[in-house]
């Protein structure tokens, strides 16, 4: 049985947390389906959105650090994050983008039965819109953007590398993907072969080095069902000499991380126990939230982090 089973989430690092709530939840219209802390530095705030409730495969992070140096795309990094919407968007995304004066290439023809449009958020980050009809998952809306044309999730990531061998070597012999197109110097793999598990490695020989900081992605984690098969794939990593880090509690989540030989940081964490543990579904990113062993320390963080508020009508 396979142990990963797909993409979880991608963390990013960000600035302005107001910017990065309007841009995600507001012009994306993606649900910010949790807002804690980071629990390395809980004066920085950690944003998570995704779909309904934050299913993997549909979850972004951020850190937004408020003011921060920005990074560099570049190989070694996981560039470019894709999101999932209907073919007959298209046209629908393009003006929205507009209105909101996000500067956008113009639609790329990727594989067959993809067109793909490229933007970049505040800070510089890479992201995407795949408008395909192979998405069966449903869409979320705050109501802001009509239920036809929200994104479903991901639809695949795109890590640059000086060449796809090594990194494809883990993910085919130690993370369970399999390679399912390739098309020039782009090669997909997927441990579940459907959109929001793509994990696309561009050969990118001549690209400078990424180097971390706001607009770039700080890390990628692959999903496994729970802490049983997520200690199995820790075993796996320390066989493979990739250090992995110890089992790390996250709250909604358990963690391990270790460097694939790329550079990019690779996470596994756990389908359980999800978003919902804390919250209930119809108020789901209302509160911040904060794991126990930060809660005697409320008022300090409260007071660390800016006050942050959104308005969906603001980006009908
Ligand atoms: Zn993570």
């Amino acid at each position: 049985m396979a142990l990963i089973t797909g993409i979880h989430h991608v963390t990013a690092l960000a600035g302005n947390p107001q910017t990065n709530l309007d841009f995600y939840a507001g012009i994306l219209g993606l649900r910010l389906v949790k807002k804690t802390v980071n629990f390395d530095a809980p004066e920085v705030y950690h944003f998570y959105y995704g779909n309904e409730i934050g299913e993997p495969g549909s979850i972004l992070t951020f850190f937004p650090y408020g003011e921060i140096m920005k990074g560099r795309h570049g190989k070694g990094m996981l560039n470019t994050t894709t999101f999932s919407v209907p073919m007959s968007s298209l046209n629908y995304w393009q003006e929205r983008l507009k209105k909101f004066n996000v500067t956008f290439k113009q639609p790329q023809q990727r594989f067959d039965d993809e067109a793909v449009i490229y933007f970049e958020d505040a800070d510089g980050l890479g992201l995407e819109l795949v408008f395909n009809d192979k998405d069966n998952r449903a869409g979320f809306t705050y109501g802001h953007i009509p239920s036809e044309n929200s994104i479903k999730g991901f639809y695949n990531v795109e890590i640059w590398e000086e060449g796809y061998e090594r990194t494809a070597a883990i993910l085919t012999e130690q993370l369970d993907h399999t390679l399912i197109a390739e098309k020039s110097n782009r090669f997909r793999f997927a441990a579940t072969n459907s959109p929001g598990n793509y994990v696309d490695i561009l050969c990118a020989p001549d690209s400078l080095k990424g180097l971390g900081g706001g607009g770039t992605v700080h890390h990628i984690a692959f999903a496994t069902a729970n802490k049983k098969t997520q200690e199995e794939v820790r075993m796996k990593m320390a066989q493979r000499m990739l250090n992995p880090t110890p089992i790390l509690d996250r709250q909604y989540f358990t963690s391990i991380y270790f460097r694939e030989p790329g550079g990019v940081l690779f996470e596994v964490a756990t389908a359980e126990p999800g978003f919902l543990v804390d919250e209930d579904k119809a108020h789901l990113g209302e509160a911040l939230k904060l794991p126990e062993w930060y809660e005697s320390h409320r008022k300090t963080i409260e007071q660390a982090v800016a006050t942050v508020s959104f308005n969906a009508e603001k980006f009908t």
